[in-house]
């Protein structure tokens, strides 16, 4: 469904992506595990159209992505979700409206944004603190705040950059199977970027990106 070959990035001298191939199925869970600075954002920032890489072709769904700014923009609103290490959720907002935001701002009127938001808090067990503000819930919550914001819009691919990273493994674990299974509930594909080394559970697949490369890990069951 969405795949990349030979992505080079550069950053001055530094090398980010070396000739990256990577693809991703319809549905499927994806781990991208790797080294601190072996390029792992950068590989997930170019897949989603953040960043445009320096050479390399990616396409979505069989079409080539090279789109002008504001229909790749439209793009990553309408199919692509994603989940940061720091949830990235409006302070200002109480987390049903910060769930509801990415409906809000598609056109959805606010009752049944909301609605559809606190249904997606409670898939992720944190509908008790629906008019909590970010700054009044914890950290393994506000995670799980930001995945129902990921998944609100029924996304076809969600990109998760290491949104376990800042909690203790129960927490992350957690947030991870909660992830997993309600993309796996939607047919939404994660790529998923990981330190969790029990990613394996959750995950149909491992890549390990090495110096600006991807490589696919063998399974042994
Ligand atoms: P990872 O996510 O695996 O830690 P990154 O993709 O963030 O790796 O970074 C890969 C390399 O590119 C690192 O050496 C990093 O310092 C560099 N890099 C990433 N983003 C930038 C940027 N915006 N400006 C300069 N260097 C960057
Ligand atoms: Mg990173």
């Amino acid at each position: 469904m969405l795949a990349a070959s030979g992505l080079h990035k550069t950053y001055g001298q530094t090398t980010a992506l070396d000739g990256a191939d990577f693809s991703i199925h319809a549905g499927e869970v994806v781990a991208v595990m790797g080294p601190s600075g072996s390029g792992k954002s950068t590989l997930l920032h170019c897949l989603a159209g953040i960043v445009r890489p320096d050479s390399g072709s990616l396409t979505y769904q069989g079409a080539e992505i090279d789109l002008p700014d504001q229909r790749l923009s439209a793009l990553r609103r309408a199919e692509f979700g994603f989940v940061f290490q720091f949830g990235q959720l409006v302070p200002e907002l109480t987390c049903v409206e910060n769930v509801a935001l990415p409906l809000r701002l598609g056109g959805v009127r606010r009752k049944a944004a909301e609605a559809a938001a606190s249904s997606w808090l409670e898939r992720l067990e944190v509908d008790d603190v629906r008019d909590h503000r970010p700054g009044e819930v914890s950290g393994g919550q506000g995670q799980r705040v930001a995945v129902a914001r990921a998944l609100v819009t029924a996304p076809r691919v969600v990109f998760a950059d290491e949104p376990t990273g800042a909690l203790d493994s129960l927490n992350g674990e957690r947030v991870m199977e909660l992830l997993t299974e309600a993309a796996r509930a939607a047919g939404t594909a994660v790529v998923l970027v990981t330190h969790e080394n029990r990613v394996a559970a959750y995950s149909d697949r491992e890549i390990v990106v090495r110096d600006g490369r991807c490589r696919d890990m063998e399974r042994y069951a």
